[in-house]
Parts: structure tokens; C-alpha cells; sequence
């Protein structure tokens, strides 16, 4: 079971609850568990609030928080549903049944009513899942039983371990779901019971592991840590449960709140990542993995007919005067090797700028529209080429020849990352992918600091050929490569002065190589977010520079991270530069856009037709599935294919 995605897993569960967390991990691309064991309400909320992007389950112990009132409850359920992250209680049940039944659904906390997924020990026997079952189950919840824990000296080992086994493959009702183990416990033979049947043997029992740490092995008491990697892909687990890893910075007292958040956030962020990438790397998954879980209907061909227009930035049609205002972008001729990047308004500037009304309806309007259509980037943009599972590296051994450390693949991932940012200006994303992918196979040991240096320019030119201004960016390429080894220790620098004091790389790439190591310092933009925010009336600027330091005086700073794949995928496919689909965009629907255009019926069925993940496709007449349309299309060409009558001879 550990082989299957976590797709298949989802698609077949038979517990409501494991399904539901299996959908979330896939949607979210997140393995990710955070404990958050505070004593106070406010510091929950903050840190659910902060980590919530980023993970698929939030672990809590309500038991513990001074000021506990129901509002609490409400807030936690409402940051679940807007981060799309279900919510385990951490109660440990370890009553005779009657008792865990009135502890799980009454008293100060009535779990059942909120948790989706809680926790027990098989101490008193199966008896204490049936009690939980009784009230869990018709409100789809699941329940893990305690097979192993991560502390020193712990119990939970041999026979009880196997007894949780047996308990949970014996477990009718299908309402356990998972244990809490340090592996798959129930598919170790030294736990598996005698008597077990083949069905279950069978049973997806999901595994969730505490005691996961990127910097640490030990916290003096009792707890011992290791690595996602060692965890996940080691021993097999479906989840990594992390606690003070992330949040510690909440606890300590010399640091200001806003840093302490920003901390917790970079933190969750690296987490997220280290556990998704041991996943994939459990699963040895090839680069084009990833389209198909977005169940993508369109061709490549098809989806590159997107791009087959020429760009071109639109100026605003119809701009929101109140968000208008002149921006100093603070760029200008200079000799520094360090360029000096204005990193927001000044004071006076954000006074004058107005947020524009209506923001967020448009916003979630075009989130919505985003989540259903397939697009380029979402495959193919550059944060995607570095990833594990569209990495085609041969070897992938670090300079001594042994495999990769986690250092060593993680500043792979940023040298390959800043290389397609490099490699995309002028460039449709499906090229630039073909072009880090032809650098992953070709170069000797993959696509590295050290292989590239070691690479003729004739060679990488063969790999980018197709991209624009190939030649110049071989030369650009080089050179970065050469700076990063004698000025950055062989690394991506971690400033945007200094990223854009780099020959070929601009701020548009600086802040998303920035977003992409998890520092965010402002919003990447391109093309697309300039064009669309200024139809959109959220700026009227001159230079994609006026429109980041517009929208980072208003938009909240959560959004900057996504802004720029939102707007992009959005602009590949309904707002595009030239003949927008206004007639599709939920935003104009809405009429949430002052720009939106009516589109005639002549022109409409010239433009390029919008494909859904769900498998249906959008000319401008109506959604309907891809097959269809495909017999609508072969049809049409067929009777313009047929010959006229010739008239006939009287
Ligand atoms: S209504 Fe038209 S111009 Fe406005 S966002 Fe939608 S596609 Fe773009």
C-alpha cells in the first residue's frame, strides 16, 4: 500500500473521513500534520492560521488551552474550511466504552461535534472503539489507535502493537481508519496477526508519525526526531506530525511577532516540502506525473494552442481611477554589482493608493475558475521543473559520488528553479519545460551547479534552443553559474538585491525564486499580473515594477506567495492578452471587471476553447465533454471539406 498514490488510496477508501484527509493531501500536495500545542487561543488561531496553506491536517489539544470557549472552536473550524485542512484532536482516549462515548461527544468539548479525526489507546480493549464508533461514525468521522509512540521508553511496542493491529483489521465498521505508528506496523510481519485474512491484510490502514525533525534529534525529554525522508520514505508513513519545528519561534521571547509568524510560516513551508518530496521519492515517480492528477482531458497540442498568440501586454480598458497613482519604482541607470530593488511604497505613496472595492469577490472568483480549468503552469511552470517528480537528473549523486544529501537536493531544486525562471522570459512554459528537462538528461550528473559549470556552451545550447534569445541566455547562464561558485558558496543568494545583481535576472524572477525558497518578500510579476490586475482595475500602471509595489501596499501578504500562479494559469487560459474569454470568465459574469467585453458570435468561435479538469471542454457554447466536442470539431471539418454541388446543367 505504501507504493499506491495517495489519489488511488482516495479513490477507494472505504472510511468518509480517511478519504476526505487522503483528498486534501493530494489537493494540497501535503503530507503535512502540525501539532500546535499552546495554551492560549489567540496563539492556536495565529499559528493555524499561519501554517494552514501548507498542511492537509492540524493537530490540537484543546484540553490544554486556558481561555477554551466555543468561539474557539468556531474560528478553528472556519480557518479549516477556508485552508482546506481537517482537524485531529489529540485526546488519547483510554476509557471503557460508555465512558469514551460521553468523552467524545459531551462535556466542555464535545469532540465528535468538530474533530474530524481523533485518537485512542487500545488499553481497555476493542471495546473502547465500538463506544467511539457509536458516535463517530454517523458523523463520518475516523479514529487511529496508538500502536507506537515516539518517546523513549515507551510501551506501545511487541504484542500491544499487534494487538492494535489485529483490533484495526478486525474493526467492522470501518471506523478506524489509521494508527499513530513509526511505521507500517501492520504491515511489518512481526505484527501481523496469525488468523488475518487475506481482506485484512488487505485494509489501507493510513500511518501518521510524530516525532519528525529537520534540526534536531532529541528534545531532553523523551522525544526523539527523524527526518521526513527517514519517515516517510524509510518507514513508510502516510503523514509526518510536526510540532515545535515549526512553531518554535512562537515560544521564544526575543522575537517580535511578525518575525516569530514569518518564521512559523518558512518553517511549515519546508516541512510541507521535505515530506511531499520523500513521498514522491518513495514512489519513484517519473516527471509527468503530475498532469495526471489533474485528470488533464487536453492534448499538449491542444493545451499549446493557448499559446500560439503572440503576448502582449493590453493596456488597462477600462482603470479604476482610485487605484491610480504615479509609482517611483526607484530603478534606474546604475554601475553596482548589487542593484538596489525599491522593496515598497513609501508612506506617502500608500496613502494615495485606494484599495480597489470589491477585491476579493474577484479574487475568488478567479480562484474558483483556476481550481477547474487545466493550464500550463500548473505543470509546466518553473517552480514545477525542479521538483522531484519532474526532475529527469541522471545519477542525482553529490560531488563524492554518493547519493544526494537533502542539502545537496535541496539546493538542486533552487539552482534548477532559477535556472527555468532564467530560461522562461519570452519563452510559452511547455518550451522552457522541454528545455530544463533536455539540461536534466543531458548534463552528466543532471542539471547542477557543478554539472553546468562542467558543460561546454555548445551543449547547452543544444538543450535551450528552442527557448528565445537562446544564445544570450547560454552566456547568462554560465555566468551565473560561475558567480554563484565564487560568490554564494555554490548556492542561490537569498536576497533580491543580490538575485537581480545577477546578468539575465530581474525582479519578476527574483521574487518568485524568493517565493519559491519560502521567503516572502513580495509578489513575482509578469506579464499576466500586470495585464490582468490593471483590467481589473486593481492598479493603472505603466511597468509590471508599478504593479507589484501597488499591489503589495494593499493585497494581503498571504496572497503574494499565489498570487502570481493564480493570475498566470488565469492569463494562459481566460484573461489572455489578446481576445479574452469575457463570455467564460467567472469574474466577468459576475461583473466584477471593468474591462469585460462582449464577445460577438464571429469571433467567438475562432477563439481557443477552455478545458476542464473534470474532462469537459468549453468552445463558448456550453461545457461538454471533451469526446464531444472532439466529434463536433471532426464533423465541422468534414463538411467544410465537402465539395460544392455543381449546378446543374439545364
Ligand atoms: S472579464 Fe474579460 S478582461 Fe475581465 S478578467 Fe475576465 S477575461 Fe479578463
Amino acid at each position: 500500500m505504501a507504493q499506491a498514490t495517495y489519489e488511488e488510496r482516495a479513490a477507494r477508501h472505504p472510511n468518509a473521513c480517511a478519504k476526505q484527509l487522503l483528498n486534501a493531501i493530494v489537493e494540497k500536495q501535503s503530507n503535512l500534520c502540525v501539532s500546535v500545542d499552546v495554551t492560549r487561543k489567540e496563539d492556536l488561531l495565529e499559528i493555524v492560521d499561519t501554517v494552514g496553506p501548507f498542511v492537509a491536517l492540524v493537530k490540537t489539544h484543546v484540553d490544554i488551552v486556558e481561555d477554551f470557549d466555543w468561539d474557539l472552536i468556531e474560528q478553528l473550524s472556519a480557518l479549516s474550511i477556508k485552508h482546506k485542512f481537517l482537524i485531529f484532536e489529540d485526546r488519547k482516549f483510554a476509557d471503557i466504552g460508555n465512558t469514551v462515548s460521553l468523552q467524545y461527544s459531551s462535556g466542555v468539548h464535545r469532540i465528535a461535534h468538530w474533530s474530524h479525526l481523533t485518537n485512542a489507546h487500545l488499553i481497555p480493549g476493542p471495546g473502547i472503539i465500538a463506544g467511539l464508533a457509536a458516535v463517530g461514525t454517523p458523523l463520518q468521522r475516523g479514529l487511529l489507535l496508538l500502536a507506537e509512540m515516539s518517546t523513549k521508553g515507551s510501551l506501545t511496542t511487541g504484542a500491544y502493537t499487534t494487538a492494535n493491529v489485529q483490533a484495526a483489521m478486525e474493526d467492522d465498521s470501518d471506523f478506524v481508519m489509521g494508527f499513530i505508528a513509526m511505521h507500517r506496523v501492520h504491515e511489518d510481519p512481526a505484527h501481523i496477526p496469525p488468523g488475518a485474512t487475506d481482506a485484512q491484510k488487505a485494509k489501507d490502514l493510513l500511518v501518521l508519525t510524530p516525532g519528525v525533525g529537520l534540526d534536531v534529534q532529541g528534545d531532553g525529554k523523551g522525544q526523539q526526531y527523524r527526518t521526513p525522508h527517514q519517515v516517510v520514505h524509510d518507514s513508510g508513513s502516510d503523514m509526518i506530525i510536526v510540532g515545535r519545528g515549526i512553531y518554535s519561534a512562537m515560544l521564544s521571547k526575543g522575537i517580535e511577532r511578525d518575525e516569530a509568524l514569518a518564521q512559523v510560516r518558512t518553517q511549515a513551508q519546508r516541512y510541507r516540502d521535505a515530506g511531499w518530496q520523500a513521498y514522491l521519492a518513495r514512489l519513484g515517480t517519473q516527471p509527468r506525473r503530475r498532469s495526471s492528477r489533474l485528470g488533464a482531458p487536453a492534448t499538449p497540442t491542444r493545451l499549446a494552442h493557448t499559446h500560439t498568440k503572440r503576448e502582449r501586454a493590453s493596456p488597462p480598458a477600462q482603470p479604476a481611477d482610485e487605484t491610480h497613482v504615479e509609482i517611483d519604482t526607484g530603478a534606474g541607470p546604475s554601475d553596482s554589482p548589487v542593484k538596489k530593488i525599491k522593496m515598497e511604497l513609501t508612506e506617502d505613496e500608500k496613502r494615495k493608493v485606494k484599495v480597489p472595492k470589491h477585491w476579493r469577490e474577484a479574487y475568488a472568483l478567479m480562484v474558483q475558475q483556476r481550481d477547474e480549468i487545466v493550464t500550463p503552469v500548473d505543470t509546466m511552470g518553473c517552480e514545477e521543473n525542479g521538483r522531484e517528480d519532474r526532475r529527469a537528473d541522471r545519477g542525482r549523486r553529490g560531488v563524492d559520488g554518493q547519493h544526494e544529501s537533502e542539502e545537496d537536493a535541496a539546493k538542486r531544486l533552487r539552482f534548477t528553479t532559477l535556472i527555468s525562471l532564467m530560461l522562461s522570459s519570452q519563452t510559452k512554459d511547455p518550451v522552457t519545460a522541454d528545455a530544463v528537462y533536455r539540461l536534466q538528461t543531458r548534463l552528466d550528473n543532471g542539471l547542477c551547479l557543478a554539472s553546468l559549470l562542467a558543460t561546454p556552451d555548445d551543449v547547452i545550447q543544444e538543450c535551450i534552443a528552442k527557448v528565445g534569445f537562446f544564445r544570450r541566455k547560454t552566456e547568462y547562464v554560465r555566468r551565473v553559474a560561475e558567480i554563484l561558485r565564487d560568490r554564494f558558496d555554490g548556492d542561490v543568494p537569498r536576497t533580491v538585491d543580490e538575485l537581480c545583481s545577477l546578468p539575465g535576472v530581474g525582479p519578476k524572477m527574483a521574487f518568485l525564486q524568493m517565493q519559491s525558497m519560502g521567503l516572502n518578500v513580495g509578489i513575482g510579476v509578469d506579464t499576466h499580473v500586470h495585464r490582468i490586475s490593471n483590467r481589473l482595475g486593481w492598479c493603472r500602471t505603466k511597468t509590471p515594477e508599478q504593479t507589484r509595489l501597488a499591489l503589495q501596499s494593499w493585497l494581503p501578504t498571504e496572497l503574494h506567495g499565489v498570487i502570481n500562479k493564480q493570475m498566470v494559469g488565469f492569463g494562459q487560459v481566460i484573461c489572455v492578452p489578446v481576445g479574452p474569454r469575457c463570455d467564460l470568465c467567472y469574474v466577468g459574469k459576475a461583473r466584477r471587471c471593468p474591462s469585460y467585453k462582449k464577445v460577438d458570435e464571429k469571433s467567438r468561435a475562432k477563439r481557443v476553447p477552455i478545458y476542464y479538469k473534470d474532462g469537459t471542454v468549453d468552445a463558448g457554447y456550453g461545457r461538454v465533454p471533451v469526446a464531444k466536442q472532439e466529434a463536433i470539431d471532426a464533423a465541422e471539418a468534414e463538411a467544410s471539406e465537402e465539395p460544392k454541388q455543381e449546378p446543374l446543367d439545364w
